[in-house]
């Protein structure tokens, strides 16, 4: 199909190493130590957050970067150790609701992307999401995705903290991404609807874009992640789409196809 240049280094959670078009970003860095910060609010589940440590230190992830992607800034996508150990001359890409979080911590370089920009030859366009349903989608919001396109590499989209939703079904639509990676784990507070996907939510992904392969994360790190990997393998094995779906674990390269 292509070569795969691209590489995808799942660290925890969100976290993510992307190799792509030559340069590499650090994804949502969520760099705290085990247990550093309290259970999430109303949250089932309460356990001190992260609940798993780094896989490789902070400070190598922070030195061996040449930019940062944040798709919100929720404590499990920016936490107070990103925080202390990126560099402030970094180049930080985020929606353009959080730019002056970052102005104001003196990230100078934050660059909000409103619909899409070029980055050193990589097109990145932003794509939207609902982090819940109903009231608790607004109170969570604004949330985003990312598409990253460039040539000789597959088509990436990193859907961010969202559930299935029809902006979702636009970025499938628009982007037929080679490579998309969900957020998984059904979060969820103690009343309401999951805030990241559950299941049936991957399984519809899968579905509806046959011919990407899905990489699920958000798993098993955030107290009030309730589904496993273990639990999400067995209901994809049930709606045969398990094939199309790598779930690394942390620390894990992502295998993708060639
Ligand atoms: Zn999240």
């Amino acid at each position: 199909m292509y070569d795969l240049p691209m590489r995808l280094w799942l660290i925890r959670h969100a976290t993510l190493v992307i190799e792509y078009g030559g340069h590499k970003l650090l994804l949502d860095p969520m760099l705290d130590p085990v247990g550093a910060r309290g259970p999430i609010q109303n949250s089932p589940n309460p356990r001190n957050n992260p609940l798993v440590a780094l896989p490789v230190p902070a400070e190598e992830l922070a030195r061996d970067i040449d930019a940062v992607l944040v798709t919100h800034t929720h404590s499990d996508h920016w936490d107070a150790t990103a925080e202390n150990k990126l560099s402030r001359e970094m180049p930080l890409l985020c929606q353009p609701e959080d730019e002056q979080k970052f102005r104001s911590l003196e990230f100078n370089h934050a660059r909000p992307i409103s619909k899409s920009a070029t980055v050193r030859g990589t097109q990145i366009s932003r794509t939207g999401g609902q982090h819940g349903t109903g009231d608790i989608a607004k109170m969570l919001a604004p949330v985003s995705g990312f598409v990253l396109q460039a040539t000789g590499e597959p088509t990436l989209y990193i859907a961010g903290d969202t559930v299935w939703c029809p902006e979702v079904e636009d970025a499938l639509g628009r982007y037929h991404p080679d490579v998309i990676v969900v957020n998984a784990g059904g979060a969820r507070f103690l009343e309401g609807d999951p805030i990241t996907m559950t299941a049936e939510d991957v399984i519809r992904v899968c579905q509806s874009s046959p011919q990407s392969q899905v990489i699920a994360v958000h798993m098993e790190a955030i107290n009030h992640c309730l589904i496993t990997r273990a639990d999400l393998r067995f209901q994809l094995e049930a709606a045969r789409v398990s094939q199309q779906v790598a779930i690394p674990e942390d620390g894990d390269w992502v295998e993708l196809r060639s």
